[in-house]
């Protein structure tokens, strides 16, 4: 099968499993360019991104595009997800159990679209893959990983949104990228993993 056929399987795969939790919230698959070099992912959709089953479609989404714009691609060159395919009521940070349970199709939807850069958005999605990182240390900085992604963490639109300082971070990493997707040494690699972990984080 091709990645448009794996995804729609997966997607079929989800919408099969009525024990998911937030069943009462609409799917939020993710959407974008499927053979792009940069993949974001973010925590949980909220509510314009429940009500037209897009990801980052609101106030967060018009951040995300304006610097995906500003780093000269757009948001149809990249692919954008999330951990938790459902809205959390309220908009509250999603549950570990609500991680847990969304997150084998979140790792098998990277192994589809298999991008080289995968753009973490926030603490969440940051402890997605590396639970010992920290925002604060590792934003802008390649995770050492032992698979074949490169992890760029990267503050969360809406953190960015509510400070100044933050969005300055967000902007400024995410001017890195296009070093990051090329391989040129824009990017330090995050040092406040242990090295030994670097062999060991394979999610
Ligand atoms: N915040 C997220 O983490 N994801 C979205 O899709 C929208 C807002």
């Amino acid at each position: 099968m091709g990645k448009a056929a794996d995804l729609e399987k997966l997607k079929a795969d989800i919408t099969a499993r009525g024990d998911l939790p937030l069943m009462e919230s609409n799917l939020v698959f993710g959407e974008g360019n499927i053979d792009c070099a940069v993949m974001f992912v973010g925590e949980a959709p909220g509510a314009k991104e429940n009500e037209s089953e897009r990801p980052f479609v609101g106030p967060c989404g018009d951040l995300l595009d304006c610097m995906i714009d500003k780093i000269g691609l757009k948001r149809g060159d990249v692919y954008i997800t999330n951990i938790v395919k459902r809205r959390p009521p309220g908009n509250r940070p999603p549950r570990a159990a609500e991680i847990r349970a969304y997150s084998e199709y979140l790792m098998r939807q990277i192994e589809i679209i298999d991008p080289k850069v995968i753009v973490t958005l926030g603490r969440f999605a940051l402890s997605y893959f590396e639970p010992k990182a920290k925002l604060k240390c590792d934003h802008g900085r390649i995770l050492p990983r032992a698979d074949r992604w490169k992890v760029f963490p990267v503050y969360h639109p809406g953190a960015a949104l509510r400070s100044t300082q933050k969005k300055d971070l967000f902007r400024d990493d995410l001017m890195k990228l296009p070093k990051v997707v090329s391989g040129e040494p824009a990017a330090e690699t995050a040092s406040s993993l242990p090295s030994s972990d670097a062999s060991r984080i394979t999610s």
